[in-house]
């Protein structure tokens, strides 16, 4: 762990580290004491005065030099993240680690970004208190503080770097608690910020679980901010501790993502990218469309192109360069999807793949698993899985479509595919949800990244982002 710049050991001992595919222990990780995480905040905020000063150049050149750092040390890390997270090669060679070096070279563009914006003078009547006027006035960007960033087990490093990037790059401190089933890579990660120069305690690494590191965490005095991605539950936990004491929060939450595909759509194209999602991670991911809404002239093809596309997803070994479904993080994880698949077929839905576990040795595996015939209300349909499971419903129009991709508390990224662009900018615009994709999955990543609803509060994403690690402060002055 790294605590006011220095590299410690975990005061509470330390645990074991599962390969999710292998079920063999990869490494030990760190159990933080509380003592040692408030020490991490206590940290942060004593280089916090020091550290909002500094010029922008400064703290780019710093991100930027970890970046190299993390390029440097990417042979090491890939094996690291894949062998903890489960993740297929493909997965960890192009997502997990490239991504979070690009993340850090974003924000260390974003340390540039201007944080004055000149606004119009105002003229002011005279009043028993002033004498009027004309009032010009600039409103400033200012850190927020001590930022404690939370992160789940999907991608570790890359969550983690979307939240560290731009809390620095804005002249926040950050004290990072990684999710307790993968920090591994994160430690390496806090060794790379300390190599590569960012004052002792401008970024402190901690690492155990939520119930003890965590919730030490979002309790300390000291911290400012929390920004935390993980399920809605704890997310609204943390709001509430957070809320006594005024604390900030960036809260990406849960997602149950509708993929409505209408009549007109190009169903190779809709079939292909909600597959592309169904099997990436293994379906660890937030924002896959994973609630197909299919209105009823191509429901029947859709089912039997997903069938199909279930068909030919190799399971297995994550390290085998065909695969496509590796293991879902932990045990407790795939009897989590395996009770909600259960659920969904008791309540009417039916399975047409997957659904049973595929005959491996090792590991904690869900085959691609596809419910249909499933009302709007099935749990199945209701909640998240966070596996390889796809459920499909079936509706006649445009407005059943809306109605039911609205039905859930979530609200985070939904999918519509049609030929007609007009109808999918006008569905698009009424789907209570922060993102939408039109025939694609693919992402802007300068686009605000967010939840409506019960996924979330506040924004992530290039300038947007950067902005979420800001308060915005107003000086007024007369003439
Ligand atoms: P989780 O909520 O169980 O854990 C997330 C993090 O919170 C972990 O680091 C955990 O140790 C910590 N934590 C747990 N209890 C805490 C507490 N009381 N106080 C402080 N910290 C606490 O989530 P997970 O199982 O790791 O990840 C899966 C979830 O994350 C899914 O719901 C998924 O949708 C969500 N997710 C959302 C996004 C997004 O951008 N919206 C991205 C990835 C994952």
């Amino acid at each position: 762990m790294l605590v006011g710049g220095e590299l410690v050991a975990g005061g509470a001992g330390s645990y074991d580290i599962v390969n999710p595919a292998t079920e063999a222990v990869v490494g030990q990780a760190p159990e933080a004491a509380v003592t040692q995480v408030e020490a991490a905040a206590a940290a942060a905020a004593e280089a916090f005065p020091a550290w909002s000063r500094t010029r922008p150049e400064e703290r780019a050149a710093l991100l930027d030099r970890a970046a190299d750092l993390l390029r440097e040390r990417m042979d090491e890390l890939i094996p690291l993240v894949q062998a903890e997270t489960g993740a297929t090669l493909r997965v960890a060679k192009t997502m997990q680690v490239p991504t979070c070096i690009e993340r850090f070279r974003r924000y260390a563009r974003g340390a540039l970004e201007p944080t004055t914006i000149p606004l119009p003078p105002s003229e002011m009547p005279t009043t028993a208190l002033a004498s009027g006027g004309i009032m010009g006035a600039i409103a400033v960007r200012q850190p927020v503080g001590v930022v404690a960033c939370i992160t789940p087990y999907n991608f570790p490093i890359v969550n983690m770097a979307g939240k560290i990037g731009p809390a620095l790059a804005m002249g926040n401190t950050v004290v990072v608690k990684p999710a307790p089933q993968d920090p591994l890579a994160v430690t390496v990660f806090g060794e790379v910020l300390r190599e590569a120069g960012f004052p002792p305690g401008v970024v402190n690494v901690v690492t155990g679980s939520g119930a003890e590191a965590g919730q030490a965490l979002v309790s300390s005095p000291h911290v400012d901010m929390v920004s935390f991605t993980g399920s809605t539950p704890v997310g609204r936990a943390i709001g509430e501790v957070a809320g006594r004491d005024m604390k900030r929060l960036l809260l990406e939450l849960g997602g149950k993502g509708a993929g409505i595909v209408f009549d007109d759509a190009d169903l190779p194209t809709a079939i292909a990218t909600i597959s592309s999602v169904w099997a990436f991670h293994s379906g660890q991911i937030c924002t896959a469309p994973t609630r197909v809404i299919a209105q009823r002239g191509v429901y029947d093809q859709v089912v039997a192109g997903l069938q199909q596309a279930a068909g030919r997803m190799k399971v297995g070994d994550p390290l085998a360069p065909d695969t496509v479904v590796g293991p879902l993080i932990s045990e407790v994880q795939r009897d989590r999807v395996e009770a909600l698949v259960r659920a969904g077929i008791e309540q009417g839905g039916e399975l047409a793949a997957g659904g049973t576990r595929p005959e491996l040795d090792h590991g904690f595996y869900v085959a691609p698993t596809l419910i249909v015939g499933c009302k709007p209300d099935n749990a199945a349909v209701q909640q998240e899985f966070f596996g390889p499971v796809v459920v499909v419903v079936a509706v006649d129009d445009e407005d059943e479509a809306v109605a039911v991709a609205n039905s859930t508390e979530f609200g985070l990224y939904d999918y519509v595919f049609s030929a007609d662009t007009a109808r999918a900018m006008r569905v698009a615009k009424q789907l209570r949800t922060g993102n939408v994709g039109i025939n694609t999955a693919q992402r802007n990543h300068e686009a605000p990244f967010g939840g409506f609803k019960m996924s979330g509060v506040g924004r992530d994403g290039g300038s947007f982002g950067l902005h979420a690690y800001s308060e915005l402060q107003s000086i007024v002055w007369p003439g």
